[in-house]
């Protein structure tokens, strides 16, 4: 027979930890700190419903294995038999909560029911037990609105008119008796109050809802049950479930638990606390509490809890005694307590207790949320600590969770207390203030004044640039997580919020306005949380971080670099990119973007020189412009490789189209005319011959190569001369010249051959040998259908997922906004696939291609360049495709070298877990067939 309940209560538990698939998190935690033989804590008796009857309600409309009703009924009566009291018996009536818990926890996203089996009778008996009738009605008048709220309305589905639910006019009603009766604090209305309350309720609760509170209790036990079920399809819970990426078939199990008291007068209280604390990390016992108070007071911030100890103090609750010091006994239980279970879990537990009449109970415990910072701190400590080995520190801390130790951030205390007036995507982490101005040119104005500001636009262009880099922050109306304003600030390491839909920029640029009604004038100050893509209006202070300090941080990534195989590289244009790469242990640059030096600041001269080459019409006209513009590229490529002393740099010849610099403004037209000598009417006709339908698909990439070979010999004489004059000065210099949008090894030969002249040229120039590579990106779905043959003249592919993606999908980069959130809604695809690298589709591209490539030329140099470089689900993924090394922005370096050594754990994990697998069922067969065996194999979760 299925088993569907499971016990736990005096000393024993039918179930564990390990079992949080069938029980829930919570369930699970319970058994194991109940039964497991080195706890045995203090846990009030119950059993769980497991996760497989949510999955039988849904697929049974809403209804129950035939066997529940039996087993139920039987670890009922176990609980009863440990608490010598009956549930629903009148003398002596044994209360339940109905709890729920989900194998990854959904912090208050479901339901929880207290106090069930109260009713008038066994009120009386309760009374009668407890010599204590004011605690009873409180115990009452609790259940009365928990089960109106939770089974009779929400679980329901009843939608009230008016849009109050039953909760809020009972709470309304609560508020009215206390104010009548001139009571501050809900403990100080009396027994007599609360008994009329309770008659109140009843008849409310009737009157609103069309239906009595049920007196059986045995109706509000599986009301209360069902009610948890049908909380796992609460629109809370599914929203949450979409952003933490929760399965919807996974379910939540139910727990049914003899209640305890904490609000049975000032002997008792309630509370939670933390191993360690979660705000810093430090090793030190964290907490709150409340005297005479159930559970959800202290979450539900009726009262200001008061701190466990001396440590827990903040400036709201230092004026308040501690734990410590009204409850010694109680206090010293519980650190012990608390250690234990850290020990025994090794790791930080966020622990719920309850104190009744002086003795203390263990209501749950979990694996406890911590942030960036923290999660470093912990992970370090508790491997000196030796709780905990080196590799597993490496797993404690999510990559991503590293941003939050290098970008200065806002107050989150300052922050807690300022409401937003604007919620957009978090596209670059940290924080920011700045009085907000609308456009580029402004930016630039105002910063140069001395001015902080933010830019504030529908959507950023390439011509926004220098304001963009001018400004403390970017936050744009429209555009998605891949807009231009994205990227560019993700690649800065700026804290950016994009597609902020809340907000209107007016139409004369002065001002804008939220949903919500609040106006922000060109001038005024903002700020930006961009770890959550929050909007504030004024200026919320920022607090700073520095690395090198944190020598936590220090610690986790000495293991990092020594667990690691992948080698991490940044995409980086400037020398200052540069150096605050290699300050996040960049190991190279593995993207350098010649066009960059056409952008933003100090690029008037350059520009000017690269539209007179564009706008040329005869091979003399560019060649004389290529001329002028060459000591430019050498100096800009000679700068960065100094910077980088040593390490390899990818230098990528010219990418965009050409007509993209084609000047806008009539004044630089009219200037550009003059100096080529021609008329206006000329330049607009030239111009038009370069503009295309379709540019992204265009004459771009080696493809002007091809049709220019000027323009790439002028870029190649700019490298490698660079290089050549740095060895002579006694630096080193190893430049890797990478050719883009390729589609055919014909175009590499042809290339190739402009590259080996132009290097034995400069050889003989210079006198020295100059050690360089010559490879290609692979971009072009073709490329790396085709990789073997690239692979002949090609020593290293650099992928550049980016556009594999769009191509290999037929998305535009630029486009993908108006449909990406319905496929993602609709779950047709499983996420951003420019954002994390599409394993199924184009990670085949990816792998064929390395396999291609490998076949031709075994030390083929392999890494990736695109935007997934720095997402590390897509590190892990190229660590484990083979590739020597992943290139991202400067500040995502360390996120990177952390994901390329968690790949390395997990890859050994795997490793071994094949071979144990093996010793069970050993497969016959060679690689081919075992590699099917792998393919059919059903995924991953
Ligand atoms: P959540 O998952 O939202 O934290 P819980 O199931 O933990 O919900 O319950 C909410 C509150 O009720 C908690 O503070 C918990 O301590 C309290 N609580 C739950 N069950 C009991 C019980 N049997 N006795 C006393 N308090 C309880
Ligand atoms: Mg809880
Ligand atoms: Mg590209």
């Amino acid at each position: 027979m299925a088993k569907y309940v499971y016990f736990f209560g005096g000393g024993k538990a039918d179930g564990n930890e390990s079992m949080k698939n069938l029980l829930g998190g919570k369930g699970a935690n319970l058994a194991e700190m109940a039964g497991h033989p080195s706890l045995r804590l203090p846990v009030p008796p119950g059993f769980t419903i497991t996760t497989d009857v949510c999955t039988y309600y849904y697929d049974h409309k809403r209804s129950y294995p035939k066997e529940l009703k039996i087993q139920g009924e039987k670890a009922l009566a176990q609980v009863e038999k440990i608490m010598g009291k009956k549930f629903g018996d009148a003398k002596n009536p044994l209360l339940v909560s109905v709890r729920s818990g989900a194998r990854r926890s959904m912090p208050g996203m479901m339901e929880t029911v207290l106090n069930i089996g109260l009713n008038d009778v066994t009120v009386q008996g309760l009374i009668e037990q407890t010599k204590n009738p004011r605690f009873v009605y409180d115990a009452y008048r609790r259940l009365i609105m928990m089960y109106a709220d939770v089974v009779m309305e929400k679980a329901e589905g009843v939608d009230l008119k008016g849009g109050k639910g039953v909760r809020r006019m009972l709470e309304e009603r609560l508020e009215q008796i206390k104010h009548q009766k001139g009571c501050k604090s809900d403990t100080d209305l009396s027994t007599d109050d609360l008994k009329v309350l309770v008659a109140e309720f009843k008849q409310l609760v009737g009157k609103i809802l069309g239906k009595p509170f049920p007196d059986d209790p045995l109706q509000q036990l599986w009301g209360g049950i069902g009610a948890v079920f049908a909380s796992w399809n609460g629109k809370r819970a599914v929203e949450y479930r979409r952003i933490e990426r929760i399965p919807d078939e996974w379910g939540t199990a139910v727990t049914v638990q003899s209640m305890v008291f904490g609000n049975m007068g000032d002997d008792s209280a309630t509370g939670v606390a933390f191993t360690r604390d979660p705000g810093n990390g430090e090793s030190q016992f964290y907490g709150e509490y409340l005297v005479n108070a159930q559970g959800e007071d202290v979450v539900a911030g009726i009262r200001t809890p008061g701190p466990i100890n001396e440590h827990s103090k903040n400036d709201q609750s230092r004026h308040l005694p501690t734990l410590e010091e009204i409850m010694p006994r109680i206090y010293n239980q519980l650190f012990d307590i608390q250690r234990r279970l850290e020990k025994h879990y090794k790791d930080m537990q966020d622990i719920e207790f309850t104190i009744q009449n002086g003795t203390l109970y263990m209501l749950q415990c979990r694996v406890g949320k911590r942030n960036g910072v923290a999660a470093v701190r912990m992970a370090t400590e508790m491997h000196r600590e030796k709780l905990i080995d080196a590799h597993t520190a490496l797993t404690r801390v999510a990559p991503n969770q590293l941003v939050e130790l290098l970008l200065p951030m806002l107050d989150p205390k300052a922050e807690a207390s300022t409401p937003a007036i604007a919620k957009g995507l978090p596209a670059g982490p940290g924080g920011a203030r700045g009085r907000v101005v609308f456009t580029s040119n402004d930016a630039v104005a105002w910063a140069a004044r001395g001015e902080k500001v933010i830019l504030v636009r529908e959507e950023t262009s390439p011509e926004d640039v220098d304001g963009m880099h001018k400004s403390q922050a970017i936050l744009t109306s429209k555009g998605g997580m891949t807009s231009h304003a994205a990227l560019v600030a993700r690649g800065w390491g700026k804290c950016c919020i994009v597609g902020c839909g809340d907000l209107e920029v007016a139409d004369d640029n002065k001002s804008f306005h939220t949903k919500k009604g609040d106006v922000v004038k060109e001038g005024d100050w903002i700020s930006l949380n961009g770890t959550k893509g929050l909007v504030y209006q004024g200026s919320v202070n920022l607090v700073d971080v520095n690395l090198e300090q944190n020598q936590a941080y220090r610690d986790l990534m000495k293991i990092v670099d020594k667990v690691r195989e992948l080698k991490v590289r940044t995409n980086a244009d400037t020398p200052a990119d540069a150096r605050k790469a290699r300050s996040f242990g960049a190991e190279g640059i593995g993207l350098f973007r010649t066009e960059h030096m056409f952008y933003g600041e100090g690029s008037d001269k350059p520009l000017f020189l690269l539209r007179k080459m564009i706008m040329s019409k005869t091979l003399e006209e560019r060649k004389a412009a290529l001329a002028e513009l060459f000591p430019y590229v050498k100096n800009d490529i000679k700068a960065t490789l100094e910077a980088m002393d040593g390490l390899p740099v990818t230098i990528r010849t010219l990418d965009p189209p050409l007509h993209e610099f084609v000047p806008h403004s009539q004044d630089k037209l009219e200037a550009l005319g003059r100096e080529l000598h021609v008329d206006m009417a000329e330049l607009h006709k030239r111009s038009e011959g370069l503009r295309e339908n379709n540019p992204m698909l265009g004459h771009r990439g080696v493809r002007l190569g091809i049709t220019y070979p000027e323009v790439t010999e002028m870029q190649v004489r700019a490298i490698l001369e660079a290089a050549g004059e740095l060895i002579k000065e006694g630096r080193k210099a190893i430049p890797e010249i990478m050719i883009p949008v390729t589609c055919t090894v014909n175009e590499l030969s042809n290339q190739k051959k402009i590259v080996d002249r132009v290097a034995a040229e400069v050889r003989a120039k210079l006198g020295v040998k100059i050690p360089f590579m010559y490879g290609t990106m692979i971009e072009i779905p073709r490329a790396a259908l085709t990789a073997n043959r690239m692979a002949e003249v090609a020593e290293f592919f650099s992928f550049g997922t980016n556009d594999l993606t769009q191509m290999g999908f037929g998305f535009s980069r630029d486009d993908i906004g108006s449909f990406l959130p319905d496929y993602l809604g609709d779950k047709i695809l499983p996420a951003d696939p420019f954002q994390t690298i599409d394993q199924e589709g184009i990670g085949e591209l990816i792998k064929m291609a390395i396999d291609r490539g490998r076949s031709t030329r075994q030390n083929l140099k392999i890494g990736i360049c695109g935007e997934h470089g720095g997402d590390p689900d897509s590190v892990k993924f190229c660590h484990r495709v083979g590739m020597n090394y992943v290139s991202c922005s400067p500040f995502r370096v360390p996120i990177a070298r952390l994901a390329a050594a968690q790949a390395a754990i997990e890859d050994a994990a795997g490793v071994k877990a094949k071979a144990s697998a093996k010793k069970v069922a050993p497969r016959a067969g060679k690689r081919p067939a075992a590699k099917k065996a792998v393919k059919k194999a059903p995924k991953k979760k």
